[in-house]
Order: structure tokens, then C-alpha cells, then sequence
């Protein structure tokens, strides 16, 4: 079985359906409230393992009923929780989410994710050395994330970083990482400069973007390519990034070649647009073989 490491947030969305926002000052009343887990890096994590790779995740949680859930939901899925610390200090991360006049506004507070340090990175360096491959996203501090892919350098194991949620980072982490997922608009803040098209070329069999709908674009070292994204009808898009993401991560760690760890992992994506919810959509390896037929 392949093995994924993934050392990233754990949150708890806090889901408000309303007909209208509220304004500053005022109270109205909501129609619905769904507590659902949530954090890029437990999605990621979900992902992969419904795709039957052996998964750790390594982070942190609050002492609170929050944490409770989102442990139970990470073990109910498979997910290894052994490395994610109970901290009794802060609360579990939180995004509070509002649905209105067909739009989200989300506030997150990242609370115990702020909290994952390279000193708890150094408590897994044997997991570390011992993974297929690595995967990370940006809702823990960038130095944790800087300390850790300069552990999988030393190490050689790949790491793939998915620059999300967009923020501008320095260059020489970009140039260390293995591979590189952002969509559309985080790449225009991580190269305000270049032109897609330049910064496929210049990052062959690295840079992989994401394109929703359009499916995902990279360079191959001798030619640029377009991978369609497969035709569904999307019901909600959420978490596609995330499952894109897990995908790929269980692809590359059996050793497909990247053209068709991508395929793998745009029809992954694809299944979950079908569904509601970030981790109601991602698809299971036999939901993935049925429609492969
Ligand atoms: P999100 O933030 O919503 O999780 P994202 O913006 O990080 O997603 P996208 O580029 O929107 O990522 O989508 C990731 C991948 O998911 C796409 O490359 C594609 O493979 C798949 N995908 C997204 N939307 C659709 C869609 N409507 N139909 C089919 N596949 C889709």
C-alpha cells in the first residue's frame, strides 16, 4: 500500500444557509446549520485514503468537542490520527461559513493549526523518511512548511505543495518543492509577473494548474498539455482542489506517470463535483474502476 503523509490544517465548518447576509449591527434569523469537517489538510487527507492509500495526518486540534469530531470523522475514514496533538490551550480550527443570495463568505480561524511547529514536525521525521510521498497546503505557518520541505529534500521524498489558500511565498521554497498545484488565481499571486504559458516552460513536470471546468494544464519538457476535465454535472465544486489533490498524491506514490497520475486524479475531482459537501463528493477506488468501466 502506498504511503501519504500529509502535515496540514483540521478545522470544523461552521455552515449558516441564510436568504440574506446580515448587516453590521443587525440580528436576522437563519434557515439551517451544519457542522462539517473540514480543513485543507483532512480533506486531503480523506481523499487519498478513500482512494486506499495508507494516509497519516499530522497536525493539531483543541481539547474541545470540535476536536472530538473531527478525530472521529478522520478515524471513521481511515485516516492514521496518531501524529495530530490534543492541545489544551487553544481551540480546534474553525471556518465560519455563510451561505446567502447564492454565494459563501468564509471566515476562518486557523486557532490549533497555527500551532503545528517544526519542533512537532521533528517528533515525525521516521514518517517522514519512510513516505511514498508528502503533501501540503498553506493553512499552517510557512516556516513549518519551509522546515518540512527541507527535511523531504534531505530525504528525497517527494513532496507536492498545493499553494492554497493564496499567498505570496518566497522563491526558493517554490523551486525545492517536487511538484506545485495551484489554480488559475493562486498562480497569479505566486508569479504576479509571468504569463502562465512561461511559467508551465519553466517548470516542466512541475507545475501542474488546476483549471477547474477546463481541467488541468502542464508542461511535459517537450510540449505544453491540456488534460480535459471529465464531463459531469457539477452539483457543488467545493473541496475539487482537494480531492484533485489527494488524487494525485495516491497516483504519484503507486508510481503512475504523471500524465496519468493527473487523469487519475482530474477524474477523481470530477466524481466530486457530483456531490455536496468537500468530503461528501470524494470517491471511493471502486466508485473510480465503476466509471472507468
Ligand atoms: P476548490 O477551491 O473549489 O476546492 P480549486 O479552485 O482548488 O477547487 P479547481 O481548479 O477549481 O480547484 O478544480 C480542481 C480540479 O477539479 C480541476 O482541475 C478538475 O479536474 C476538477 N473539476 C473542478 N470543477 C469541475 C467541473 N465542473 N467538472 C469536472 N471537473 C471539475
Amino acid at each position: 500500500m502506498s504511503k501519504i503523509l500529509l502535515i496540514g490544517s483540521i478545522n470544523m465548518d461552521l455552515v449558516v444557509v441564510a436568504t440574506r447576509r446580515a448587516h453590521p449591527g443587525e440580528t436576522i434569523f437563519g434557515e439551517q446549520f451544519h457542522i462539517i469537517p473540514g480543513g485543507k489538510g483532512a480533506n486531503q487527507a480523506v481523499a487519498a485514503a478513500r482512494l486506499g492509500a495508507d494516509v497519516h495526518l499530522v497536525g493539531a486540534v483543541g481539547n474541545d468537542q470540535l476536536g472530538k469530531q473531527a478525530f472521529t470523522n478522520l478515524q471513521a475514514e481511515g485516516v492514521n490520527t496518531n501524529h495530530i496533538q490534543v492541545l489544551s490551550d487553544v481551540s480546534t480550527g474553525t471556518a465560519h461559513i455563510t451561505v446567502a443570495e447564492g454565494d459563501n463568505t468564509i471566515i476562518v480561524v486557523p486557532a490549533a493549526n497555527e500551532k503545528v511547529s517544526p519542533n512537532q514536525v521533528d517528533s515525525v521525521r521516521s514518517l517522514i523518511q519512510d513516505s511514498d510521498i508528502v503533501l501540503l497546503q498553506l493553512e499552517i505557518p510557512i516556516e513549518t512548511i519551509e522546515y518540512i520541505v527541507d527535511l523531504c529534500t534531505e530525504f528525497h521524498v517527494p513532496v507536492i505543495l498545493n499553494p492554497a489558500p493564496a499567498q505570496k511565498l518566497p522563491l526558493a521554497l517554490l523551486e525545492k518543492v517536487t511538484y506545485l498545484t495551484p489554480n488559475e488565481h493562486e498562480v497569479k499571486i505566486l508569479f504576479p509577473h509571468e504569463t502562465i504559458e512561461q511559467l508551465l516552460k519553466r517548470y516542466p513536470k512541475k507545475l501542474l494548474v488546476t483549471e477547474g471546468v477546463e481541467g488541468v494544464r502542464y508542461d511535459d519538457g517537450e510540449n505544453l498539455i491540456h488534460v480535459p476535465a471529465v464531463k459531469v454535472k457539477a452539483t457543488d465544486t467545493t473541496g475539487a482542489g482537494d480531492t484533485f489533490n489527494g488524487a494525485l498524491a495516491v497516483g504519484l506514490s503507486r508510481g503512475m506517470e504523471l500524465k496519468e497520475a493527473i487523469c487519475f486524479a482530474n477524474l477523481a475531482a470530477g466524481i466530486s463535483v457530483t456531490k455536496l459537501g468537500a468530503q461528501g463528493g470524494m470517491p471511493t477506488l471502486e466508485q473510480l474502476h465503476q466509471l472507468q468501466g
